[in-house]
């Protein structure tokens, strides 16, 4: 161990901080999650919270409950307001990272209403999700409520075309629980799962309870129920190997899937 970390010390002043030999070096570094125990589960913002109250209360009881097994991290999506805002800042030609921030407000304004409903649990919204008050929300109550939305801010890198923030609260999520090495990442929508089609708009889709990343992108699915960045995020992900997309409208479905069921999409990274 020693000769390594003074190998990877020599490689570090002398080579370029991508290099492959140093790289190789950094990867001996043994593995280590921040939190290991934690289960981030992303509640929609479109396909949950926009619903209101007949979508958001089962969930609120069920994390509720919920916590007295499991520690979770609970980011939450945008949603139509989002894609409000969207529209009228592309029509005036403002960039990505504007639109970012547009974003960040609305995902922000998701936590603090659903932070609100857990309050009397003592569970509340922490600003942004990085380690600050997450390990002690954490330990003391068993969840938390973040916003979902990456904070690229003015920063987020736009994508090959159009100005529609690539990065969203989707990705937000995955990125959480991979950095801090978490358990599990649930994605709580309004289907149940991923489909040959949306079957909002295709009578004939049919359902598909489990896929690799290649194949969505062989079928054409890479932009569907997930923003098609977190494909490739979960495909070079350490620790967060797959993902499983649920539907929240289903009562007891959250409940299960934390349990470790399969109820929903499980999407793998191979
Ligand atoms: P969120 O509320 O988390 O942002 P979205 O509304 O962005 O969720 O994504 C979920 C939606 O994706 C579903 O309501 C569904 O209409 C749509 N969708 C598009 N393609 C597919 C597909 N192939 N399978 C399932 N859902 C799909
Ligand atoms: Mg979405």
């Amino acid at each position: 161990m020693a000769n390594t970390t003074a190998e990877l010390d020599t490689l570090l002043m002398q080579r370029s901080l991508t290099d492959r030999e140093l790289q190789a070096a950094a990867e001996q570094a043994s593995d280590f999650r921040i939190l290991p125990d934690a289960t981030v589960i992303k509640i929609g913002g479109q396909s949950v919270m926009d619903r209101g109250r007949a979508a958001v209360y089962p969930l609120v009881d069920q994390i509720v409950e919920a916590r007295s097994k499991h520690k979770l991290l609970i980011g939450t999506g945008a949603g139509t307001r989002a894609r409000h805002l969207y529209s009228i800042a592309s029509e005036l030609n403002l960039p990505a990272g504007v639109l970012s921030q547009l974003g960040d407000s609305v995902a922000d304004q998701n936590a603090s209403m659903l932070a609100q409903l857990l309050a009397k649990y003592g569970i509340t919204a922490v600003s942004d999700a990085g380690m600050a008050a997450v390990p002690l929300s954490l330990a003391e109550v068993n969840a938390v409520v973040f916003s979902g939305m990456p904070p690229y801010s003015l920063w987020m890198r736009p994508a090959a075309d159009g100005v529609i923030p690539p990065y969203r609260t989707d990705a937000g999520c995955f990125l959480v629980a991979e950095q801090f090495g978490c358990k599990a990442m649930l994605y709580v929508k309004d289907e149940d799962g991923l489909f040959t089609a949306n079957p909002k708009t295709s009578k004939d889709a049919t359902f598909i309870p489990k896929i690799t990343v290649d194949e969505m992108k062989a079928r054409g699915l890479h932009d569907s129920i997930l923003e098609f960045p977190v494909l490739d995020l979960l495909k070079t992900a350490r620790h967060v190997r797959e993902v499983q997309v649920i539907n929240g409208l289903v009562p007891g479905n959250l409940t299960r899937a934390l349990n470790g069921e399969h109820v929903g999409t499980i999407i793998t990274a191979n």
